[in-house]
């Protein structure tokens, strides 16, 4: 497995802000560097954006809304169409970018984020020409009453360093079907796949001003962009906590807001479940994109017969993944976005020892890796209920295991942190996985299975894990207010109704 490599400072020479069209440099004459987590190396620096950049990019999307509104749905259509073969020609790029901002392993790039979020361009090509409507009726015996869907105007977006490119496709893509322009703020740390893919937007004949993208820091470029006056719509995934200060600001211009917050996904196994499948599906669970993931399996609750095969089965399983360089051939697991982040993560496991039991893992691999921002697998037990690794999001490589004895005690305990985003429920019974459905609050359920996501399927939390779909055509409604249209149908100068405010009739 290998990728064709690029020079990215040459690459992004001009700047890391699309604006109009154009790529260009921010200008706040601060800079900021991006740099690969496997290697402490540099890959990118560039001038960060911030308030003026933020309102220079709302007023080329806001130039570029008549006519992107105005397309026909078949138009939009047509060119989210050109824009996915365009993409597709790219896929090396992309992978080779994704891997190096973030540390992921070339397999998860090339085989999930870069394909998963080129078909969600054809999914939402696809979508944009079957915007759902209701019929027109008489409803009220005097009128004829009817819906228009029609698009909110600029939208706002702000995403996380995580899964940048898909996180950018999921923001972006509902939004421009369904006829609004967008900004989108990405993660600072990882700019480069949100621009080249606004680029391939441009390239494909797009026009200038649909899809901007302003790079700056959280608290400047991302609050002018949730605040700005001409902006329709914020529409954020990240933390929780970051989730809060956006929705007060937002509140503040009364915007439509969409939140896609933090997650803490519970994964609970019945005592009939088959254990081998459990065991691997929790160890793939946690630590898909270095449990880096807001619906990663984060805490797995177990039924007493299971417990014991069940931590000794994941120990052993994640004692075999192979951590190391994302270039290399072989390697499973990458290392976290940052060494900050990484060590925020192993405070939690270190924490987590005075009362807690941590079985494997628990440290940073020492030798070649030490330079990179490297965790190792690490499964933690014994851990209370109520103890922050239980109920915090750690994002990282980190999977508590907890016992429980009947099946109510395993859905309240799955049900039992502020967070609703997504769970698993792995048994044969299906009077189980069917009740497990029903009563976990997440806005996911999987059952024999945890983290696979699909263009055609919502995706979005229940609780302190926010509001607001993305993916699917749930999410294109969310891009789009309806607007009621009542025609009169009799044709009288003096209607029945009007004897409520003058005259007997
Ligand atoms: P974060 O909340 O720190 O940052 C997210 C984005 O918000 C970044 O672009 C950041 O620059 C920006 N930001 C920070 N402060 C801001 C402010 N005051 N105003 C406006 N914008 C601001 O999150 P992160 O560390 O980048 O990402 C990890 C988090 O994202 C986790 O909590 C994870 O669960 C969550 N996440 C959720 C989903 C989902 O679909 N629910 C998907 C991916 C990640």
């Amino acid at each position: 497995m290998t990728v064709q490599r690029f020079d990215v400072p040459s690459r992004f020479a001009a700047g890391a802000q699309f604006t109009g069209g154009l790529l260009g440099s921010g200008s706040t004459g601060r800079t900021h560097a991006v740099i690969d987590p496997a290697t402490g190396e540099h890959v990118l620096s560039y001038e960060l954006a911030g308030a003026a950049d933020v309102d220079a990019a709302v007023e080329a999307a806001r130039r570029a809304l008549p006519e992107w509104a105005g397309a026909t749905p078949g138009e939009r259509s047509d060119a989210m169409h050109r824009w996915a073969a365009v993409l597709h020609e790219r896929t090396d790029d992309f992978v080779f970018a994704e891997s190096i901002q973030c540390g992921k392993p070339l397999k998860l790039s090339q085989e999930f984020d870069v394909p998963g979020s080129f078909d969600n361009v054809s999914f939402f090509a696809g979508a944009a020409r079957s915007l759902p409507g209701v019929a027109a009726g008489e409803y009220s015996g005097d009128h004829t009453s009817y819906v228009r869907r029609e698009p909110l105007g600029v939208i706002g977006s702000v995403a996380p360093w995580n899964y940048p490119l898909q996180m950018a496709a999921w923001k972006i893509l509902p939004a421009v079907a369904a006829g609004n322009t967008i900004v989108l703020k990405p993660s600072e740390l990882t700019p480069l796949t949100s621009l080249m893919f606004a680029e391939a937007a441009r390239d494909a004949g797009i026009p200038d001003g649909v899809i901007n993208i302003v790079t700056g820091a959280g608290p400047d470029a991302g609050e002018a962009l949730v605040g700005h006056p001409a902006v329709a719509m914020t529409s954020f995934t990240g933390s929780t906590a970051v989730g809060k200060r956006v929705a007060e600001i937002a509140t503040g211009t009364v915007k439509r807001l969409h939140l896609e917050l933090g997650g803490k996904a519970p994964f609970l196994v019945f005592d009939d479940a088959d254990l081998t499948a459990a065991v691997h599906g929790a160890v793939a669970g946690a630590l898909i994109n270095s449990g880096q993931d807001c619906t990663a399996a984060t805490r797995a609750y177990v039924q007493r017969p299971l417990y014991d095969a069940f931590v000794e089965g994941v120990a052993e399983l994640m004692r075999e993944v192979r951590v190391g360089d994302p270039f290399a051939h072989g390697t499973d697991l990458g290392p976290l976005i940052s060494h900050a982040h990484r060590d925020r993560v192993a405070g939690f496991v270190a924490r987590a020892r005075s009362y807690a039991t941590v079985v494997t893992g628990g440290e940073a691999p020492g030798g070649e890796l030490a330079k990179g921002a490297y965790y190792l697998p690490t499964l933690v037990t014994d851990a209370p209920q109520d103890s922050e690794i239980v109920q915090q999001e750690v994002f990282g490589p980190v999977l508590a295991v907890l016992p429980f004895d009947g099946d109510d005690e395993g859905i309240t305990l799955a049900n039992d942190t502020p967070y609703g985003l997504a769970a698993s429920a792995w048994s044969r019974d299906v009077f189980r996985t069917g009740r497990a459905e029903r009563e976990i609050q997440a806005g996911c359920v999987w059952i024999n299975d945890h983290i696979p996501i699909i263009s055609e399927m919502p995706h979005g939390g229940y609780k302190a894990s926010g509001y607001g779909k993305d993916m699917s055509a749930y999410s294109l409604e969310e891009y789009t207010q309806l607007k009621h249209v009542m025609y009169d149908t009799t044709g009288e100068a003096r209607k029945d109704w009007h004897r409520t405010v003058f005259g007997d009739h």
